[in-house]
C-alpha cells in the first residue's frame, strides 16, 4: 500500500484537475488543507470527502508553527478542524505541520486536539522551499524549487515501497502532469493506492515523527 498525499490549498484551478485524475483512476488519496482556504472553497472540500479521500488538517493560515505561541498553534489546528467538520461532518484525524516544522509542544497539542501528526517518507519535491538567501544589503529572497514532471515520476518510482507516504503539493502543473503515468505504473507494480486512514489501519508502522527534534 502507498498513500498519496497532497498539501496546501484548496484552490479550484489546482485541485480540480487532481480530483479528476484520482476519480478517473479510482484512487483514494489524502488532502492536507489550509483551513482559511478550505473555508473559501467549501465545495472542493465537500467533493474530496464525497470521493472518499481523507480531508486532513494543515493549519489555518500555514505559518511556521515553531515561531508562534502554543495558544496560537492550538487555534490554527482547532479552527481548521472546525471548518472541515462544518463541511464534511467529520473532524480530521491527521495533521501535517506546514513546512514540516514542529517541536514537542506542537506534537502534544496535535494529540490533545485528537489528531496524529503525519509526515511523509517520499518527498516528490514538486514544490520545495529553499531558505531565504540573505546577502548583505538586499532584502531576503524566498524561492521554491520544483522538479519537472519527469523528475517527479523518476523519484517516486525509484523510492516506491510498501507503506510509503508520498508528499505532493496541490499547486503545480508538473504534479498534475506526472500523476496519471505514476498511478498507472504504481498500480502495475502491485501497489494499492490508499488513504492515510487505510494505510495506518492496515499497518502498525506509523509515520509518526520522533520526539526531540528541535
Ligand atoms: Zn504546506
Amino acid at each position: 500500500m502507498i498513500a498519496l498525499t497532497f498539501d496546501d490549498g484548496p484552490k479550484p484551478e489546482r485541485i480540480l484537475p487532481i480530483l479528476e485524475i484520482l476519480d478517473r483512476y479510482q484512487v483514494k488519496a489524502s488532502f492536507f488543507v489550509v483551513g482559511k482556504m478550505a473555508n473559501q472553497n467549501r465545495d472542493l472540500v465537500l467533493r474530496m470527502a464525497a470521493s472518499g479521500h481523507d480531508v486532513c488538517n494543515h493549519s489555518f493560515s500555514h505559518p511556521n508553527l515553531t515561531t508562534i505561541s502554543p495558544e496560537q498553534v492550538r487555534m490554527e489546528l482547532r479552527q481548521t478542524s472546525d471548518v472541515v467538520e462544518s463541511i464534511t461532518g467529520k473532524r480530521p484525524i491527521y495533521f501535517r505541520p506546514p513546512g514540516g516544522n514542529y517541536n514537542d509542544s506542537i506534537l502534544s497539542i496535535v494529540a490533545e486536539e485528537g489528531m496524529s501528526t503525519a509526515l511523509w517518507n517520499i518527498n516528490a519535491e514538486d514544490f520545495t522551499y529553499i531558505r531565504p538567501l540573505r546577502d548583505s544589503g538586499s532584502p531576503p529572497r524566498e524561492s521554491f524549487f520544483r522538479h519537472s514532471d519527469g523528475e517527479i515520476h523518476e523519484l517516486v518510482m525509484r523510492k516506491a515501497r510498501n507503506g510509503a507516504i508520498v508528499l505532493f503539493h496541490a499547486g503545480g502543473r508538473e504534479t498534475e502532469t506526472a500523476l496519471p503515468k505514476l498511478i498507472i505504473e504504481l498500480k502495475s507494480r502491485g501497489f494499492r493506492l490508499v488513504t492515510l486512514t487505510e494505510l495506518m489501519t492496515g499497518s502498525s508502522q506509523l509515520a509518526l515523527p520522533s520526539r526531540s527534534r528541535s
